[in-house]
């Protein structure tokens, strides 16, 4: 069976580790591969070979470093139907949105491109007689990434685009779920002239994680993921002194409006929900249907879920794939048998779905619920399957008080034609990401991604500036050239007169 690697100091290993890990084909329900799983020797061994090449790489011109980016990006793009391949084989997503996932993570390499310009410095002439004041950016040395399944190339590109391009040294941690897609970029990197030892990725679960967490050497650590590690990783980084971001789960929220264009708001509900069976953070979980719109909404949204094409990633008319593990689609079963014993409507029920000569694969039929309520394990958790819950509100600031009252506060959107509603939702809700009359307002690479509340523990979200920032330190130079005036010692605080 194939194995998996360690991408460390330009060379894949299988390290010492001596535990390995199933990676299956969802759509089949077997094993395609394994992993080797990291121990403590391979979490000495990756981050010292970051650490040995990061100084040679931190001095290097940033004009230069950018030419290797913009390197990665044509490579990136000559490859991108491989790489959603890989991605479609492990994940279980179609290719179409695996394609998908690559493009928005390729944006993140087009932004870091501009690396020059955005990691200029500021100067101030003549803060006092003959003083000058400027300040720059530097890196911070080694960092480390570690993602989640469910984007195995996008979340991985969210991060390591902007941190190279800064001038650090970075470790990936990918899932153990899927993490063929890391190599493939680790591969795409070195060809585009990245030095050996810049990015490395360290496979495997919690021991590597930890190992990370604690080691002295790790500057910063970026996690997407569930909100309990994601809590988990910033309470232990920040403790060791290190900078963290850390983002986790979601249940976001689309609220229809009385005067919404039924289609479009049904539409966007759609893929929004059962896009990439429900696992996106940013999927949407909950369709708030507010006032009269609900039975309409629920009977259009009702014939298209039983119309949904299930099917693997090899069929090119499947709109869905599986779940990823046999695990996670026994959780989603769960919360669906869950939400018939608490008193919902199970409006379309996707649990004897069967996809020919993929009988054993993980797929569940799209699933959708009305007349859930705030109380029910439906609304308050993270399914994270294509599982739809409909709420019923009487009006607009109940649908808003509604979303404030969760625990996450990842992606929101709201479908109306009213121009005064929608400013008025987009100024009060609580929410990281808002979308008015979009679906999954996931922000551009030049902007920033980043949740409230549950959604995300730190202060900086992912690229964009705020990208820049988290992966670079502040330097403030004060300096003067005195020629030969003597003033003599000053002891009071130096003030402008
Ligand atoms: P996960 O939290 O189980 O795993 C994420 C990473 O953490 C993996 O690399 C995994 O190996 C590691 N990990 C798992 N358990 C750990 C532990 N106990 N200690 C240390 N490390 C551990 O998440 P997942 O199931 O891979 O991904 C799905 C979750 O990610 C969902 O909750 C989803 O909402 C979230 N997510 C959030 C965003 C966002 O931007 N907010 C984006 C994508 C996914």
């Amino acid at each position: 069976m194939e194995q998996i690697s360690h991408f460390i100091g330009g060379l894949r290993t299988s390290g010492h580790g001596q535990r390995r890990a199933p990676v299956f084909n969802p759509a089949l329900g077997e094993p395609c591969a394994e992993v080797v799983l990291a121990d403590g020797s391979d979490i000495q061994a990756v981050v010292q070979a970051a650490k040995a090449a990061q100084p040679a790489w931190g001095d290097t011109p940033p004009l230069r470093r950018a030419r290797v980016m913009f390197r990665f990006k044509e490579l990136l793009e000559q490859h991108q139907h491989e790489l959603a391949a890989i991605i479609s084989r492990e994940h279980g997503k179609v290719p179409g949105d695996a394609l998908g996932e690559v493009t928005r993570g390729l944006e993140v390499v087009e932004f870091a491109c501009g690396i020059p310009h955005l990691i200029k410095g500021e100067f101030s002439e003549q803060v006092g007689g003959g003083v000058d004041s400027y300040s720059m950016r530097q890196p911070l040395g080694v960092v480390a990434g570690i993602t989640p399944f469910n984007f195995p190339a996008m979340v991985p590109l969210w991060m390591l685009p902007v941190a190279l391009a800064c001038g650090n040294a970075f470790v990936l941690k990918p899932s153990e779920r899927d993490p063929s897609a890391s190599l493939m970029l680790a591969e795409l990197l070195q060809k585009a002239g990245l030095p050996d030892g810049v990015f490395n990725v360290l496979q495997g679960d919690r021991e590597a994680v930890d190992g990370l967490l604690e080691h002295p050497d790790v500057a910063a650590v970026s996690f997407v993921g569930s909100t309990p590690v994601a809590r988990h990783i910033y309470a232990t980084g920040t403790a060791q002194g290190k900078r963290v971001q850390a983002l986790g789960g979601a249940k976001n929220h689309l609220v229809v409006m009385p005067d919404a264009d039924l289609d479009q708001a049904v539409d966007a509900l759609m893929g929004a929900a059962y896009g990439s069976a429900g696992e996106r953070c940013m999927a949407i979980s909950v369709a708030v249907a507010v006032g009269d719109v609900a039975d309409a909404l629920v009977e259009r949204l009702a014939a298209r879920t039983r119309a949904l094409r299930v099917g693997p990633g090899t069929d090119p008319a499947a709109e869905m794939g599986p779940l990823v593990t046999r695990a996670h689609l026994d959780k989603v079963r769960g919360y669906v048998d869950a939400g018939v014993a608490e008193g919902a409507k199970l409006v379309v029920d996707g649990r004897a779905l069967q996809v020919p000569a993929h009988e054993a694969g993980f797929f569940l039929g799209g699933c959708l619920f009305d007349h859930v309520t705030p109380d029910m394990s439906l609304w308050r958790e993270e399914i994270f399957g294509p599982v739809l819950a409909v709420v019923r509100v009487p009006d607009f600031d109940a649908a808003v008080k509604l979303i404030d009252s969760h625990a996450y506060g990842n992606g929101v959107a709201l479908f109306t034609r009213d121009g005064d509603c929608a400013r008025e939702f987009v100024r009060r809700v609580q929410i990281g990401m808002v979308g008015v009359n979009v679906p999954i307002p996931v922000p551009m690479a030049f902007h920033s991604f980043g949740g409230w509340k549950q959604s995300m523990f730190g202060d900086h979200a992912m690229h964009g500036m705020e990208g820049v920032r988290f992966y670079t330190r502040l330097k403030t130079v004060t300096s003067r050239w005195p020629t030969g005036i003597r003033a003599g010692a000053e002891f009071v605080m130096p003030t402008l007169k």
